[in-house]
């Protein structure tokens, strides 16, 4: 098939990427650069510089390639970025998704698949693991971003017939993720503790969070593009492993596999975070056929060899 991907030079969708060509795909990877990496783009995709904002660039690329899949990964994934500056974040992650829906009308796409979120998207959970029916309540700007997304994607979806599957990610982690953003715990702590720095956590450490391996992501994001749709069912899915795993314990996990022997600087707790939330993965497990392979330790080892040779 042939796969418009965006945000293909950053973490996750570079991994889509890889997995999606070593199936057998063509792919073309649209993307910024603005926190994505060229090294990350995989040598057998397509790749064009365009800011999804930029809907006449978008055209351009949308008639050249004519995609039969729109995978939208691009995205602004700052929470703190997306409470001081909401107008530019929608512009992204709103208006982006709008221009790359309207060009999937034009061009009379077959699917179109989104990376949402479940972590941001649920508010402070009411019951665990939250699965798909649970309330939404974003507590900052970002979830709000997902939530209008989703409903775009499955309006213009229903009214002119194209397929669409909307992935709920926990947190997700593994390498070639930035470890110099504010989210990203693990690669943060990792790059730090091979370093030999400071790492600091934010509020008493206790706040628990559902880790999954960027690798599990992948293959749901390769399950998505033969899912089939199931009457009364939406194609929501929420990818994470049902798990609670504190900041505590995964620093503790992560100076085990690092070597690493200072106490964590504890700093206030953000504003805009959950305290609590995992992802019941049933919904996927039933209808997509994924559940996580990874547990969090086999994940974390990989992850820290892949900084190690990396050079911290
Ligand atoms: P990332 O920052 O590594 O990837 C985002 C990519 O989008 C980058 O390559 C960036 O350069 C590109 N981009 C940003 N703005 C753009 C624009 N205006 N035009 C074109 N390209 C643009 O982040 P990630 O963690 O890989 O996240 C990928 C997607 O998954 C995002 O949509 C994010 O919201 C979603 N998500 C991530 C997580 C997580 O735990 N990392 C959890 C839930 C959802």
């Amino acid at each position: 098939m042939r796969i418009l991907l965006t945000g293909g030079a950053g973490f996750i969708g570079s991994h889509v990427a890889d997995l999606y060509i070593k199936e057998g795909h063509e792919v073309l990877i649209i993307d910024n650069l603005s926190s994505g990496r060229v090294e990350n783009i995989n040598k057998n995709a397509e790749f064009e510089e365009v800011d999804i904002r930029d809907y006449d660039a978008l055209l351009k690329v949308f008639n050249r390639f004519k995609p039969d899949i729109v995978n939208h990964h691009a995205a602004q994934i700052s929470v703190v970025y997306s409470m001081q500056n909401p107008n530019l974040d929608i512009d992204i992650n709103i208006k982006g998704t709008l221009n790359l829906l309207e060009l999937s009308r034009v061009f009379k796409i077959k699917k179109f698949i989104f990376a949402s979120t479940g972590g941001a998207l649920y508010g402070e959970p009411i019951y665990l693991p939250a699965d798909e029916t649970h309330p939404i309540l974003p507590l900052a700007p970002y979830g709000i971003d997902k939530e209008a997304s989703e409903h775009y994607i499955r309006i213009y979806a229903n009214t002119y017939k194209f397929d669409f599957v909307i992935l709920r990610y926990a947190n997700v982690y593994g390498p070639r993720q930035d470890p110099f953003g504010e989210a990203g715990v693990v690669a943060i702590f990792t790059k730090r503790m091979l370093e030999g720095k400071e790492c600091f956590i934010f509020g008493n450490g206790e706040q628990k969070r559902d880790f999954v391996f960027v690798q599990d992501v992948a293959q749901a994001n390769l399950l998505a593009l033969n899912y089939a749709p199931k009457n009364g069912i939406l194609p929501v899915f929420n990818i994470g492993t049902g798990r609670l795993t504190s900041v505590n314990t995964l620093f503790g996990t992560l100076c085990k596999l690092t070597g690493y022997e200072k106490e964590p600087v504890y700093k206030p707790k953000r504003e805009g975070e959950v305290f609590e939330i995992s992802l019941s993965y049933e919904k996927a497990k039933k209808h997509l056929g994924w559940q996580p392979t990874y547990t969090l330790g086999k994940g974390l080892l990989e992850t820290v060899n892949w900084f190690k040779q990396k050079g911290g």
